[in-house]
């Protein structure tokens, strides 16, 4: 090989990269702020791996899935501090991603979508401080009949006083200040989840992130997912239920940011989204390990 074709095969190489290398923070699929403390450990690769596994099995055939999956992510304003309730980023991050999917649309709202949004979603996620009122109650209702599917991430289930009314869509629901949390090294058990497609492979997994107990609601009418023991007996941190043909997943971990971007909590929640717009829980897998938190 001649000196010049050499030179001109580095080019190419350094042209091909130069996407890559000069790709900012903008095309990254991971949280841009993190508190201002160490993040905990990355998750192993064998973990991973071993928490998708089965994805072929799950999903024998492509189950229709070549209808467009319509989600609305609505966030609000940031309640918290440095790398913690940080709605707005979340939303802006997940918005540019969830779309590399195939058949995957996403729009967003500020604190509730618009009725269009809703009529014309699948999956509504809500990724806020929560709220819950007559109007939102005649937006969801229907939505719910018709077999839309909802998504509750971390604060997102607080009812600011309405808490009774919003545990009859979703579960349970929170009352401000009057609920339980602990911030810290989370043991969350799956093992409730038996057979549920969004929890295969799931069996512990540890976090540093939040848990809320004492939620306002009937433990008894909902479908549990995963629990954390607190005060000495297990609560609800993961959950599902379903209303008519209408499906709700709810996350109760989510306050700190480095959690979005650990691949066992996006597998949970991509799946929960899947699940909750009647489409294979595997549909986002290509996404789980994208810039996450991986070693
Ligand atoms: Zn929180």
């Amino acid at each position: 090989m001649s000196r010049n074709s050499l030179a001109w095969r580095l080019g190419l190489i350094v042209i091909s990269l130069a996407p890559t290398l000069c790709r900012g923070d903008e095309a990254r699929f991971r949280m841009p702020e993190y508190p201002d403390a160490p993040p905990p450990p990355p998750r192993s690769r064998a973990e991973v791996d071993a928490l998708l596994a089965g994805d072929a099995a799950s999903n024998p055939a492509p189950q229709n899935d070549d209808r467009p999956l319509r989600i609305v992510l609505v966030a609000g304003p940031k309640d918290h501090g440095q790398g913690e309730h940080d709605y707005p980023r979340w939303q802006q991050v997940w918005a540019r991603h969830l779309p590399r999917v195939a058949n995957t649309h996403v729009e967003t709202a500020w604190e509730f979508p618009a009725a269009q949004q809703i009529d014309a979603a699948d999956v509504l996620v809500f990724y806020q401080r929560g709220s819950w009122d007559d109007q939102r109650a005649a937006a969801i209702d229907p939505f719910l009949a018709r077999g839309g599917g909802l998504v509750y991430i971390h604060w997102a289930v607080d009812g600011r006083g309405q808490q009774d009314e919003m545990a009859k869509r979703m579960g349970l629901s929170a009352l401000g200040g009057s609920i339980k949390f602990r911030h810290g090294e989370l043991n969350i058990d799956f093992s409730p989840a038996a057979s549920h497609p969004v929890a295969r492979n799931f069996q512990r997994v540890h976090w540093v992130d939040e848990t809320y107990w004492q939620l306002a609601g009937d433990e008894s009418q909902i479908d549990l997912i995963a629990t954390s023991a607190e005060d000495g007996r297990p609560w609800p941190q993961f959950w599902t239920v379903q209303r008519g043909r209408g499906r709700v997943f709810v996350s109760i971990p989510g306050h700190y940011m480095w959690t979005f971007d650990d691949p066992a909590f996006r597998t949970l929640l991509f799946r929960g989204i899947a699940w909750a717009g009647r489409r294979p829980v595997d549909r986002f897998n290509e996404l789980v390990r994208l810039d996450a938190r991986l070693e």
